[in-house]
């Protein structure tokens, strides 16, 4: 006979198992979600699509300064080490603000909503993206049940916090510990030397990533390809990720529609025992597939060898409909 672990004992008995599973997000997992754009059909941008945001001016800038040949993050950072650029690249930062400040979740789900939804208290999201989805996604799913914590490693457009609490808020809120207005963060734009610690707000978001990764079972990265910009970055998530516990099974999991061989080789240091799980769409992940249990699918498999069988996805066009499915798996 064969052992598996069924839907009916997945949903009724969760593991009290308190390792966190960490998932990154990257410009990818935007794309993949809003492939026609925003609610209101605006370009969610890969990194080298920025340009096609900034027009002119973005044009005219590299006509003038000529940096060498590269993606918009390599040839922004160029341009950062020189200050007579300095006001150029301030107005740069300016309109890619104002234009994701302006995006919108649309009222259908998303695969954000799938993503906030389908990880527990436990459990942490913390993405490179400026973009809102991930803020506003938590926002909408918060009463249905307990979901991961949210970090924003390079600023966030939606997102606010207090200088002295740990507080996931919006501008213009406030902080119902201390009550002062809650203060909106920078955002981290492409340089080689970006340093974290520079920016104490970052500094907390990435200290609670690191420490959730030394503690993982699983970790998860989503449309993040780790540009050589983001080396500082990298580092840190090994780190952290090389303490994790469960090292002979540890997996590293991969949601990206670039060639597998490239990305393995990309992260090979993140995959130690040759063990990875790549896939090039979210609803084949960990994540959609076993929803607020992916513990419980990883650690039967990796510990005891017993197969899970699928709970998900759940596929509606009604947000009250995920929201009320996801409701009775706590
Ligand atoms: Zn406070």
């Amino acid at each position: 006979m064969h052992r598996v672990l069924t839907k009916e004992r997945l949903k009724s008995k969760p593991f009290v198992e308190p390792m966190p599973h960490v998932v990154i997000l990257g410009a990818g997992a935007s794309k993949q979600a809003f492939l026609k754009g925003d609610r209101n059909g605006m370009l969610v941008p890969l990194m080298n699509e920025l340009p096609m945001i900034l027009g002119d001016k973005w044009k005219k800038l590299v006509q003038d300064a000529s940096p060498p040949e590269g993606d918009f993050e390599s040839q922004f950072s160029w341009l950062k080490r020189d200050k007579d650029y300095a006001s150029q690249l301030l107005e740069v930062e300016e309109i890619l603000e104002r234009y994701f400040e302006e995006l919108q979740l649309p009222d259908h789900p998303t695969i954000y909503d799938y993503l906030v939804l389908g990880l527990r208290g436990k459990d942490i999201i913390a993405t490179f993206n400026w973009d809102p989805f991930l803020i506003q996604a938590h926002k909408r799913n918060n009463d249905v049940a307990e979901l991961p914590d949210i970090r924003f490693l390079h600023g966030c457009v939606a997102f606010a916090t207090c200088d002295k609490h740990d507080i996931l808020g919006m501008p213009s809120e406030i902080c119902p510990k201390c009550n002062q207005l809650l203060s909106k963060g920078r955002l981290f734009f492409p340089d080689e030397d970006k340093d974290y610690a520079s920016d104490e707000l970052i500094q907390r978001d990435w200290k609670v990533v690191t420490d959730s990764l030394e503690r993982a079972f699983h970790l998860t990265i989503f449309g993040y390809a780790g540009p050589a910009t983001d080396y500082k970055a990298r580092k840190l998530i090994l780190d952290g990720w090389e303490c994790a516990p469960m090292r002979p099974g540890r997996h590293l999991e991969i949601i990206d529609i670039a060639n597998k061989d490239i990305l393995r080789n990309n992260w090979a240091d993140y995959i130690p025992f040759h063990h990875d799980m790549i896939t090039p769409d979210f609803w084949s992940s960990t994540i959609a597939r076993w929803p607020r249990r992916t513990a419980e699918y990883k650690i039967s498999a990796s510990k005891f060898g017993i197969p899970s069988e699928c709970l998900g996805p759940f596929i509606t066009n009604t947000l009250k409909e995920l929201q009320d499915w996801f409701s009775e798996l706590n």
